[in-house]
């Protein structure tokens, strides 16, 4: 820990082979609690904001030093319990136990609105932990730009098969923790980006990160840039700092029908996520403080207005969908009555990877050495060979990711190759063929994990889109497993009261103990989703769990 610019308190990640805990899951533990707060990492580290909105890692500095600690003092067969970003109890468990449980935000069903939320946070009882950032396993955008890539890919395929050469250039806003993965991603998969971004300091981090390639705030020199990139073939994407709110209808009022449109501000919180039209920053933080009913009356207005431009884009044949911000049931809730007719990018694009398993696992090499995270994509090419797809992936993250804090990898991997790839991270480990051992984990947003109606289950086949048992089951059946910490959370991306979903983390230290807990989390974790999927009756599921063997047992003769 050291202090920074006018006191500021900076933390970031212990590196090296040497550890200041008594076992490696607690260093795990503590190494990724820092990471989540590293200045490079973290969008808002002096008030502990990792991403998402107001997405903490620790309630206070106070509990963060209480945590830190714990988790220093902790044996190894003992499990902490944190609530909502606080240590409050360690108890004696075993080894194969999860040496850290976690409960973030979650509230009584009838109690689970913002403002009871925002009431309970004022008097010091809880914290928003949106997904990673709670659960200690947040990597910096990179987290989502394959995800993003894909989702980016699938819709642009869409929009080519109705539009024949189209599929070329994506419209955006808010470069945040997330969003900010959105313009790169664009390239990535061929396509020119324009993100509309309120915040300057956001876009001079994507600038930083090589998130984004360029900043133009004039509309007409943004739009310039972007469709001559696409006519030389090369895809640049542009930031261009203005409210999404304005820019939108004007682009609509100008006839400029983008290929895809999408959008990522943080609408899941309105009264932190999404600044107002006609509002300076400055402005927008004084009228939360003086009148935050005014404030989220406001925000949901610009975000009708902001929508009903992407249905007037749809309705001239841009290919639109919703990236999982919740912003439809805000503009809804401000009048814009047809919001919905702009599908979630789940169904739309990601249900059928869901019921493979599939889904965003992702790995931190916690000696901090770049080497090392090498080594793992060599192990992943090598466990998963013949995997074009995965393959072009790797090569691309290579060149093209810059790393934040620890170093880091993500790629989508379904049922049976997590445990594979997982199993080869704990032999290098083993083997000193990297020089600490590697964190594995993954977003909430996985394909068993989640309940959530405004996005992961949204339209599902039988209705049970608000069905929260199966993200409890998760959490439960990944801590008998062995997973080395587990979270369950409320609110998440799309805010309080309409999500439920659980986290889990678990760390290849190149033991036997980690190798047999590796292979039954890494099973347990993907085979969630297709149980959870055949459930529900989808057919790619129900073939898939009869193909690989697993057990749904009201299907079993
Ligand atoms: P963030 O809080 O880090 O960033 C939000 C950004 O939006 C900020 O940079 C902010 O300045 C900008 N913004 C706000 N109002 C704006 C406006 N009117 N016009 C232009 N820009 C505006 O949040 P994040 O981590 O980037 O997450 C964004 C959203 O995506 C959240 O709602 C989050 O819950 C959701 N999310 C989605 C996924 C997914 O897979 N689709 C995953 C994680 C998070």
């Amino acid at each position: 820990m050291t202090t920074g610019e006018q006191g500021a308190r900076v933390v970031r990640a212990p590196r090296g082979s040497e550890r200041s805990c008594k076992g490696w899951i607690q260093e795990a533990a503590l190494r990724m609690l820092h990471n989540n707060l590293d200045p490079e990492v973290a969008e808002r580290p002096d008030d502990l904001v990792v991403y998402g909105g107001t997405g903490k890692a620790a309630r206070s500095w106070e509990a963060f030093d209480v945590i830190v600690r714990e988790l220093r003092e902790l044996a190894d067969d003992e499990t902490l319990l944190v609530q909502s970003g606080k240590a409050v109890g360690r108890f004696r468990t075993h080894p194969d136990a999860p040496r850290v449980l976690l409960a973030n935000s979650n509230l009584v069903g009838r109690w689970a609105t913002w403002d009871e939320f925002r009431r309970l946070e004022a008097l010091g009882l809880t914290m928003y932990g949106q997904m990673t950032a709670g659960s200690w396993i947040y990597i910096g955008s990179q987290g989502i730009v394959q995800g993003t890539y894909e989702t980016f890919v699938a819709a642009r395929k869409a929009h080519a098969a109705r539009a024949p050469g189209g599929g070329r250039w994506v419209l955006t806003a808010g470069l945040g923790g997330m969003g900010g993965a959105q313009p790169l991603a664009a390239t990535m998969a061929g396509m020119a980006c324009l993100g509309v971004e309120i915040d300057p300091a956001r876009i001079e981090k994507r600038l930083r990160t090589r998130y984004v390639d360029e900043r133009i705030d004039d509309l007409d020199r943004a739009l310039d840039a972007v469709l001559e990139s696409v006519q030389r073939g090369a895809p640049r994407s542009i930031a261009l700092c203005g409210n999404a709110a304005d820019v939108y209808p004007e682009l609509v009022r100008r006839g400029v029908t983008p290929d895809l449109v999408t959008e990522q501000t943080a609408a899941h919180d309105p009264l932190v996520g999404y600044v107002p039209p006609g509002l300076t920053l400055e402005q927008a933080a004084e009228l939360r403080a003086r009148d935050p009913v005014e404030y989220v009356a406001r925000a949901k207005a610009g975000m009708r207005r902001e929508v009903e431009a992407m249905l007037a884009m749809q309705r001239r044949g841009a290919e639109v969908f919703d990236y999982g911000n919740n912003i439809r049931t805000c503009a809804m809730e401000a009048g814009a009555e047809d919001a919905f007719a702009i599908p979630g990018f789940v169904p739309a694009y990601v249900r059928e990877l869901f019921c493979q398993g599939k889904g965003p696992f992702r790995w931190v090499a916690l000696s901090g050495d770049p080497e090392d995270i090498l080594a793992t994509d060599r192990a992943v090419l090598e466990a998963v060979p013949g995997d074009a797809d995965l393959r072009r992936w790797i090569e691309l993250a290579e060149q093209k990711i810059a790393f934040q804090g620890l170093p880091s990898r993500i790629c989508w991997l379904g049922y049976g190759d997590r445990a594979k790839v997982g199993l080869a991270f704990n032999e290098l480990v083993r083997a000193g063929r990297v020089k600490a051992p590697i964190v594995i984990g993954r977003d909430h947003l996985d394909c068993g994990s989640v309940a959530s109606p405004f996005r992961e289950t949204e339209a599902m086949k039988d209705g049970s889109d608000a069905i929260a048992d199966w993200a409890i089951l998760n959490a439960l059946a990944n801590t008998a497993g062995g997973a080395s910490w587990v979270s369950f959370h409320h609110g998440g991306g799309v805010g309080i009261g309409n999500s439920l979903h659980a986290g889990m983390v678990i760390v290849a230290d190149g033991t036997e103990a980690a190798r047999q807990r590796l292979e039954r989390v890494l099973t347990i974790d993907p085979g969630m989703g297709i149980i959870r999927h055949a459930d529900a009756g989808y057919e790619t599921a129900c073939r898939v769990a009869e193909e690989k063997g697993v057990r749904v047992p009201h299907r079993a003769g």
